[in-house]
């Protein structure tokens, strides 16, 4: 077990990515926090399976683009679990829409969660961690942080800004034994794109496949927690600032 005992804050964690990271966690032996915005179902049975396999977890409720529902959130996970050691800065929220149509209102709702969120809750962790020493936190960017994509501008700016946060808040944070990291992910397949690839698709999943070398259209979200188990473990305490890609290959043409 290569987190026994840790706590660990894995935001947006009802489904997809998250809840596969925070079943994996609980795996290898962090206690894990559950977050959830509007699914309570679907966050207790995340909950419940952690339980049934041995684990240990609490779902919480909060909206983590909101600073006064983080801060919450943080205070509510030390109350119960005594201390936080890792921050997967998971929730996110994609939309698909051209720049004529990205309206204000579109572009603080990605930005709000995606990226304002990621820093306030890193900010409201510093403190704790300078009490018991250390923390880390592994932010989930996007192969759309790392290079430009049509049709989504705002979650572009937000995952690329969720890259260079990581690297100037390891900048500023890593002498204070903190490790902040971050993983891109490819295509994975979640509800977050269940729209691009169900019946009347077959020809969008087919296109996909050739853009990856491995010829896979959407990765699994499992596919991404052996990295974000790494990058919470001792094995990465002198990685500071880094983005891991784990997209199939496809950022290698
Ligand atoms: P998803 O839609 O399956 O899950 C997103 C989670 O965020 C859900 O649990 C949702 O309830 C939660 N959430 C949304 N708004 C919230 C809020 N205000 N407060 C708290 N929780 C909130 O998406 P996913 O595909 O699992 O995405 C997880 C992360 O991975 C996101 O940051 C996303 O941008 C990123 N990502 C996904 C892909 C992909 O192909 N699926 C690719 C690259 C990056």
């Amino acid at each position: 077990m290569r987190l026994k005992d840790k706590v660990a804050i894995v935001t947006g964690s009802s489904m997809g990515i998250g809840e596969a990271i925070a079943k994996r966690y609980a795996a290898e032996g962090a206690k894990v926090a559950v977050n959830y915005f509007k699914s309570p179902d679907a966050a207790d049975s995340v909950v419940k399976s952690i339980q049934d396999a041995g684990g240990n977890a609490k779902a919480y409720k909060a909206d983590v683009s909101k600073i006064a529902e983080i801060e919450k959130f943080a205070a509510d996970v030390i109350n119960d679990f005594g201390q936080v050691d890792i921050l997967v800065n998971n929730a996110g929220v994609f939309r698909t829409v051209p720049v004529m149509e990205t309206t204000e209102e579109i572009w603080d709702e990605q930005l709000d969660l995606n990226l304002k969120g990621y820093f306030f809750f890193v900010k409201t962790l510093v403190p704790h961690w300078r009490e018991i020493g250390g923390g880390k936190v592994v932010s989930i960017s996007s192969i759309a942080g790392t290079g430009g994509f049509p049709n989504c501008p705002a979650y572009c700016a937000s995952k690329g800004g969720v890259v260079n946060m990581t690297r100037a808040l390891a900048a500023e944070l890593g002498v204070e034994n903190i490790n902040v990291n971050s993983i891109a992910p490819g295509n994975v397949a979640t509800p977050l794109n269940a729209h691009v690839r169900g019946p009347g698709s077959e020809e969008y999943v087919e296109l996909m496949k050739t853009f990856t070398p491995t010829g896979i259209a959407f990765l699994d979200p499992e596919d991404m927690t052996g990295t974000a188990v790494f990058l919470a473990s001792d094995d990465a305490k002198l990685i500071h600032g880094e983005t891991i890609i784990v997209d199939g290959g496809w950022s290698v043409w």
